[in-house]
């Protein structure tokens, strides 16, 4: 009993986390897909998949999540939304359910017959991607929506500065 949960994770937050923690109540293995994998250095998307990956991970362990239990794994955009599922079924382990609140996601999975369910937003008016990384290029408090994972591998790679960099206008 596999579930699979994709999103970009740009980056990994708590929301991320407890939406993890709960599904792992309902499935004995979960594939996390790091969708979006082919980008990074744009403002909406600034973290390769490597450090996507390596948030997750951390984050995991950190959380005290049995990592036996998890697959990480990155997934590129085909750009053919009608195949888009092939594709994930072509690098995923074999899953049943799919857990997501993206409804491009929940469409194209359940036309192809996956039992899709909308995982409930945790206090998603702050953990959300797009609140993170806005917080992060005004200067704003973001470290408490992540997991110290996230912060400790955004500062590794100068994460901050290559958001801030990415929006500077060309002069
Ligand atoms: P962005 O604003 O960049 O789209 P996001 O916060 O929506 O970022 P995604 O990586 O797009 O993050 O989210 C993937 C999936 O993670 C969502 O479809 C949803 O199922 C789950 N998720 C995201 N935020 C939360 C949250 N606050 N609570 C519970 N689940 C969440
Ligand atoms: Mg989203």
């Amino acid at each position: 009993n596999r579930g699979l949960l994709i999103g970009r994770m740009q980056p990994v937050h708590n929301g991320h986390i407890e939406v993890i923690k709960e599904t792992l109540e309902e499935v004995d293995e979960i594939i996390i897909g790091i969708g979006s994998a082919q980008l990074s250095h744009e403002l909406k998307d600034p973290f390769t998949a490597g450090e996507r990956v390596l948030m997750m991970r951390n984050a995991l362990i950190e959380e005290g999540i049995d990592l036996n239990k998890t697959y990480i794994i990155p997934i590129e955009d085909i750009n053919r939304n009608k195949l888009w599922v092939s594709q994930v079924e072509m690098v995923s382990p074999p899953f049943k359910k799919v857990y997501s609140g993206n409804s491009l996601v929940q469409v194209l999975f359940s036309e192809e017959g996956y039992e899709v369910i909308a995982p409930e937003l945790f206090d998603r008016k702050v953990l959300s991607g797009t609140e993170i990384r806005k917080r992060i290029l005004m200067d704003e408090d973001w470290q408490s929506l992540v997991p110290k994972a996230t912060v400790e591998i955004i500062e590794e790679i100068n994460g901050v500065d290559r958001i801030k960099h990415l929006n500077k206008k060309e002069i």
